[in-house]
């Protein structure tokens, strides 16, 4: 064996930086209800990903990706101004040149805009997409509440039908069911239309009327501005009173009524189980007719996906009515969700090789052999700050490649390398030259 495992090696340090005994905050943290994706979820994320992809392929959705910033007035226009989101939960900012600019706190108005900006609709009726990115909301953080989340959304835009409610509904429960998330409800729920929902409207505000009292400080103000979600509030006291509050499915048009009918119709027709909830009506003005909810059954009650029919949207922001539906799903509350019931998803990873390189000489060459095998290909860790042959080899065994290859002096003057198959411990000498035959070779 060439290449020396000598003791003096052993009493040099590898480079490693010694974490400090005492245990100190450290200076810069992630901003208050902020998070990082570490690797250790990167499996999970990744499963997250690949689904993704594979329902947005499935169900014929395209890729669309709007930028971060947007303006202020688009949520405005879009979410309305009396809703949580536009009221108190924006990161708002001025530009230099004095635009009012937001960090986008959803997926679904960004969207709208480009569909209009962008005569979207003449591509295709229904226009199918998907987006995946981070959302931002100034909301009280807590577990499963982020001020920074990811959503992959999908959205349909151009089609007034109930099969698209459906189909969106389904594709929700699909993709959960794919990720190993199969014990979920649906809570499904109608917010009628401009028809109906003006009636039911004043039927809300009259029963609330001589009950303000009861009502919580948010209520107070929903009762001015956005009466519907008096219904969803989640205070005690408010969630009596509403127990005999009108419920709009018995103030709803005829043609929301058929509209609700049917989506019932096609969720059954695929043997999907709903909870119908009238007092589902989800924070924002741009819904209209379906809205619905996915969660855990056996979770704290967060909803790991939500969505519905936004019909008003585009005349809301573009001036023009423009039917269409959606459903975002939260990344965050996946994965953890994942993580607590412990599903286990692994990601594919191409078989790997650990390139151990002894000595400052065989650097060079190393580097070379190194990018050869991933021109090739071939996924190749190394471990190069660590000196010592046991390091490295230590190192190839914790990542659990099946072959590592090393380079000493000896070998870079005789043009060759080793190869170690790191479950028997053989080796093999080979010709430099020949490295990626012999080693394409011995991976299985
Ligand atoms: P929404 O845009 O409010 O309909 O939310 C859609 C989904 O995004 C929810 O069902 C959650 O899974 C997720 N979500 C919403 N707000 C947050 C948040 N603050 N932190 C983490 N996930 C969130």
């Amino acid at each position: 064996m060439p290449i020396k495992n000598s003791k003096q090696k052993k009493k040099k340090k590898d480079n490693i930086e010694k974490e400090p005994k005492e245990k100190k905050e450290p200076a810069f943290q992630t901003v208050r209800g902020m998070h990082d994706i570490l690797p250790k979820d990167e499996d999970r994320w990744k499963a997250i990903w690949n689904i993704g992809e594979k329902m947005s392929e499935l169900y014929d959705f395209s890729l669309i990706e709007t930028p971060i910033l947007e303006s202020a007035a688009l949520f405005e226009a879009g979410i309305g101004v009396g809703t949580d989101i536009v009221e108190k939960e924006m990161f708002s900012f001025k530009t230099k040149g004095d635009e009012v600019v937001v960090l986008r706190p959803e997926g679904t108005a960004p969207v709208m805009r480009s569909y209009i900006q962008h005569h979207l609709g003449r591509f295709s009726s229904p226009l199918k997409v998907y987006y995946v990115g981070q959302m931002f909301r100034y909301e009280k953080p807590q577990a499963g509440r982020y001020r920074a989340f990811h959503q992959w959304g999908f959205e349909t835009i151009g089609e007034g039908d109930p099969f698209y409610d459906a189909q969106t509904i389904l594709l929700a429960v699909n993709f959960l069911k794919e990720l190993g998330i199969k014990n979920v409800t649906l809570k499904i729920n109608t917010v009628g239309c401009r028809v109906c929902r003006p009636n039911y409207r004043k039927k809300l505000l009259a029963y609330y009327k001589g009950e303000k009292k009861h009502l919580c400080a948010d209520c107070l103000r929903r009762y001015e501005k956005n009466p519907m979600r008096l219904l969803d509030c989640k205070e005690e006291e408010c969630k009596k009173m509403r127990e005999d509050a009108p419920i709009i499915l018995d103030h709803l048009c005829q043609s929301c009524n058929g509209h609700m009918k049917e989506v019932l119709e096609l969720v059954e027709e695929n043997g999907l189980e709903y909870e119908p909830d009238p007092y589902l009506v989800r924070g924002l003005d741009y819904y209209n007719r379906t809205v619905f909810e996915l969660i855990a059954k056996d979770s704290a009650g967060f909803a790991l996906a939500g969505g519905g029919r936004y019909d008003y949207l585009g005349e809301l922001v573009g001036g023009r009515m423009i039917p269409a539906v959606g459903v975002s799903l939260g990344m965050e509350r996946l994965v953890e969700y994942m993580e607590e019931k412990k599903i286990f998803v692994k990601a594919k990873k191409k078989p790997g090789v650990f390139f151990v390189i002894i000595g400052d000489p065989a650097k060079k060459v190393g580097f070379r052999l190194i990018h050869k095998l991933r021109e090739s290909n071939m996924r190749v860790l190394e471990a190069v700050g660590k000196k010592s042959l046991k390091a490295q080899l230590k190192a190839a065994n914790r990542a659990g490649t099946e072959l590592a290859l090393m380079l000493g002096q000896k070998e870079c003057f005789e043009e060759t390398v080793i190869i170690r198959d790191m479950r028997t411990g053989v080796q093999e000498t080979v010709l430099a030259e020949k490295i990626i035959e012999e080693t394409k070779k011995r991976l299985r």
